[in-house]
């Protein structure tokens, strides 16, 4: 089992709809590949976790690199996993609010995620966040 994590910038804005015409398109192709994971949007950026069979993983998201809706697609995490985090969902979806996206691209050293969750005035949210991308760079 190998999961990948990256970030991105929409080319565009999305509206409501086009998200769920992207959410649609890559739902279906994902339950065919056996595909798990999770997309966050928010803020024109997203970050999405792809987990399954490595070549099914490596060949979605090289479709996902070359798709002109978004670009400067950040690698963060490439790598084997003995259990999926996503079981169950072919793609799970959460809108971002601008604050949680900061936390989140600002502290994706592994250091500085662990301290992160330390802080006491963080929101539920935040916090399960940082705690989904300690799980995946901190060692377990
Ligand atoms: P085709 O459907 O044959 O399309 C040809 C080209 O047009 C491709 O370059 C495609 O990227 C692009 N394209 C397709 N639809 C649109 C559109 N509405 N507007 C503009 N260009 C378009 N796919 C998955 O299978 N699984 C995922 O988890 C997944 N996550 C994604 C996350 C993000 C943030 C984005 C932007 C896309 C995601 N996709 C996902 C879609 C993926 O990028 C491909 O569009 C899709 O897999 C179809 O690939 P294809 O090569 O068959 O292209």
């Amino acid at each position: 089992m190998h999961h990948l994590i990256y970030f991105s910038r929409a080319t565009q804005a999305f509206a409501d709809q086009q998200l769920q015409d992207l959410l649609t398109q890559a739902r279906l192709r994902n339950a065919a590949l056996g595909i798990t994971g999770i997309l966050l949007y928010g803020n024109d950026q997203f970050v999405q976790v792809l987990e399954g069979e490595e070549q099914a993983v490596l060949d979605t998201y090289e479709r996902i690199c070359r798709d002109p809706r978004h670009r400067a697609v950040t690698l963060f995490a490439n790598k084997a996993i003995a259990v999926r985090s996503y079981e169950g969902w072919g793609m799970y979806f959460h809108p971002m609010g601008p604050a949680t996206l900061r936390e989140l691209v600002g502290l994706v050293k592994p250091a500085e995620l662990a301290q992160a969750l330390l802080r006491p005035n963080l929101g539920q949210a935040d916090k399960h966040m940082l705690q989904l991308l300690c799980s995946f760079v901190l060692p377990q």
